[in-house]
């Protein structure tokens, strides 16, 4: 077993604190990697407090990992030591059933494993994840993160960029759609920054009116405050496309009001509670609300290829690990432009 250290959450309740535990040996198909930077997902803050259901602890979260190839097992012909990587929300999946064939490993019929708070696909050992020094993959789980990329901004783009990168794509967005990406924090920063590229005419949807300069920098055309009855109604009924990423309890008819007739609403963002949904929101107008979770691990490299052509990374706030448990109560309250990452050195502070 290899030695390693980590900030973990001890039970739901309990801030992060430093934490030893082991990883597996590198075995023939294994990358060990030495992390390099971690980002920080809300759906970290979901798990470590329990907030969905179901959580196991000891947890080490982080499921934004980037860093250098340390060591490979003698069948891994995809990496070799020194290679920048990533490793995102999965780490493995049964490889066999018909979503895995489809590349679509997220909806693995036997269940995925999760980077952490889940299990290998023993279905009994837990997994642990990027808040930690190093960590050990399976190769079909292990990204390349192109050169030009700088590590600690690209690292976000392993969840926040894949979890908005797919959607889009799957619903062809593009030139001459009207797009509006709800919530500007981790997930919503990437999502416009993907819409604006594939040539969409992009806007920000927010509670935050402070954050318009920043929507237009990031690539928006304008901002519709969610707040603001009057902007609401200024774009009702005119948007193509709307992405969710909200995180906390909303009401989605105010949303779906906004959308064109035969226009879609894909949710990505994970509420702990049920949302109050009147159905006319979407009777009228022939609405789809649908959703959508992270991506496979061929389009995540799709995803991370194409932001190296265009030069697309994360904006970032680097942390050191001994700030993460302030950090997540800046995410809470929307104060992060727009994701942290977590530089790993700090660690051995
Ligand atoms: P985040 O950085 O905290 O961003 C969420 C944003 O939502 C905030 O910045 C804020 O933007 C907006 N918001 C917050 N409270 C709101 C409220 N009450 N009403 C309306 N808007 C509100 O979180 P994130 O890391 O982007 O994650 C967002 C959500 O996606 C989380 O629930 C996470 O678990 C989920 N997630 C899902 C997947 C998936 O595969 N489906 C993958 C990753 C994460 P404004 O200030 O602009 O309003
Ligand atoms: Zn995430």
């Amino acid at each position: 077993m290899i030695p390693a250290k980590a900030y973990a959450a001890q039970n739901a309740k309990s801030p992060l604190a430093p934490w030893s535990f082991e990883r597996r040996d590198v075995g023939p198909d294994d990358v060990l990697i030495d992390i390099a930077y971690c980002g920080v997902c809300h759906s970290d803050i979901h798990q470590a407090r329990n907030e969905w259901g179901g959580a196991t602890f000891p947890m080490v979260p982080g499921h934004e990992i980037v860093g250098t190839v340390a060591q490979v097992g003698a069948n891994v012909k995809k990496f070799k030591a020194g290679d920048r990587v990533g490793v995102g929300c999965m780490v493995d999946s049964c490889r066999e059933c018909a979503q895995c064939k489809a590349d679509l490993e997220q909806f693995c019929e036997k269940g995925m494993s999760g980077t952490y708070n889940g299990f290998e696909q023993d279905k009994k050992t837990p997994t642990q994840g990027g808040y930690s020094d190093k960590v050990v993959v399976t190769q079909d789980f292990v990204l390349s993160i192109p050169d030009n990329l700088p590590l600690d901004a690209a690292a976000p783009l392993l969840c926040a960029g894949i979890t908005t990168y797919s959607p889009l794509r799957h619903w062809k967005i593009g030139k001459g759609d009207k797009v509006g990406i709800i919530g500007l924090g981790g997930l919503g920063h990437m999502g416009v920054k993907f819409a604006a590229a594939f040539g969409a005419e992009t806007y920000v949807i927010t509670t935050s009116p402070g954050k318009a300069e920043d929507a237009k920098r990031l690539g928006a055309v304008g901002t519709v405050v969610s707040k603001d009855k009057d902007d609401l109604a200024k774009h009702a009924g005119s948007f193509d496309f709307l992405l969710c990423t909200v995180a906390a309890e909303y009401d989605p008819g105010l949303y779906l009001g906004l959308l064109k007739v035969d226009g879609t609403m894909a949710v990505v963002g994970a509420p702990d509670k049920p949302l109050n949904l009147h159905l006319f929101s979407v009777i009228m107008g022939r609405k789809t609300l649908a959703g959508s979770l992270i991506g496979g691990i061929k389009e995540t490299q799709e995803m991370l290829d194409f932001c190296g052509e265009h030069n697309i990374v994360s904006d970032i706030e680097v942390i050191n690990i001994q700030q993460i448990n302030e950090a997540y109560e800046r995410m809470i309250k929307s104060d992060v432009r727009y994701r942290f990452s977590i530089d790993m050195k700090s660690l051995a502070a």
